[in-house]
């Protein structure tokens, strides 16, 4: 799947559901989202039946994600249908970890390779003021545990910067990669419409999280762990871990965009921000061939994001990454 831009996109990014267990400062109004109804959410076999299209289509990478696809029902099922399509080479999953503990092993049998953590503070008090959760801190710690014991490897973890909340511990996180393979991503805030507010006010740029991490000791610039996502990694000489940048707003990195959103109510989005996105639901109940609409999005994908601070324009009326899988 190659776009008028000549960008091979090879990467599903897959919504499970909009709804989550927490309520990110930065992601979610505290009130929640007006949520989907259950008969508008793809079923796991419909899911599937999108994956094995595309699949022919040239797809080979899969990502689970939300919402908290955690909270959606026997998720390994899906797992498994997706581990089964023969081309999908690696399969991977975002979370917040909440439910992880009891659910790790699980995911690993059916065919998770790999895990995304969300962890914004290393401290439990902050990551439940963040998360708007009480109690999440001990619960996301228990599953990062069962993630490692379980052999999950590597574990990439998000962290999201926001100035006064959590920018005071870069440096702490940077420091884990030097003790653990953890794979620590700085990433930019970015504006939607239930955050405008924080995102214009409490922005912090990856070039400020790694100047100050340069100040700890010489960072080396390194190729990231598998993923090859928008990602651009550095490495203390010697540590185990690495960190890394994501850096939507201040370097965009759409020129090399290699993927394509399936949301939890069966819209194909070309890109993670702005209005257009293709309806693939109805015309996989209605049994039609979805090979043409699936083209036509790609042949529609934007050259960029249009992002801007302080505006809702720019993320094309998308109140939360919850809606689109982020
Ligand atoms: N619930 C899962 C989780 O938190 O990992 C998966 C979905 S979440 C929408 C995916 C990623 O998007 C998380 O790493 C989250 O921190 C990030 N995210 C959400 N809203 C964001 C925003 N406004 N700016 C930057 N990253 C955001
Ligand atoms: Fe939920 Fe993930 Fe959004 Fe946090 S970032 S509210 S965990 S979907």
């Amino acid at each position: 799947m190659i776009d008028q831009f000549g960008r091979t996109v090879r990467y599903l990014r897959v919504s499970v559901t909009d709804k989550c267990n927490l309520r990110c400062v930065y992601c979610m109004p505290l009130e929640g989202l007006d949520w989907l109804k259950r008969e508008e959410i793809l079923t796991y076999e419909e899911i599937a039946e999108v994956v094995r299209t595309m699949a022919g289509m040239g797809l080979e990478r899969v990502r689970i994600t939300g919402g908290e696809p955690l909270i959606r029902r026997d998720l390994s099922d899906l797992v498994k249908m997706i581990a089964d399509v023969p081309e999908i080479e690696d399969l991977s999953l975002s979370t917040n970890a909440v439910l992880l503990a009891d659910q790790a092993e699980a995911l690993k049998q059916a065919g998770v390779q790999r895990l995304n953590i969300s962890l914004d503070s290393l401290q439990a008090d902050r990551v439940d003021a963040i998360s708007r959760r009480p109690g999440s801190y001990s619960k996301i710690m228990e599953g990062l545990d069962a993630a490692e014991e379980v052999g999950f490897a590597p574990l990439k973890i998000n962290v999201v910067l926001i100035r006064g909340q959590n920018d005071d511990e870069i440096e702490d996180f940077a420091r884990i990669t030097r003790e653990r393979p953890w794979h620590i991503r700085f990433i930019e805030l970015m504006p939607t419409g239930a955050n405008l507010d924080l995102s214009a006010n409490s922005f912090v740029s990856c070039a400020d999280a790694l100047r100050r991490v340069r100040k700890i000791e010489q960072l080396e610039p390194v190729d990231g762990p598998f993923g090859n996502g928008p990602a651009t990694y550095y490495r203390f000489p010697g540590a185990p871990g690495t960190v890394g940048v994501i850096t939507p707003m201040s370097h965009n990195y759409c020129d090399r965009c290699n993927r394509m959103r399936l949301t939890a109510s069966g819209q194909l989005r070309p890109c993670l921000f702005g209005d257009i996105e293709t309806n693939l639901r109805d015309p996989l109940r209605a049994g039609q061939d979805l090979r043409p609409l699936i083209e036509e999005t790609l042949r529609i994908k934007p050259e960029r994001h249009y992002l801007i601070q302080g505006s809702a324009a720019g993320s094309g009326g998308l109140v939360a990454l919850s809606q689109t899988g982020g």
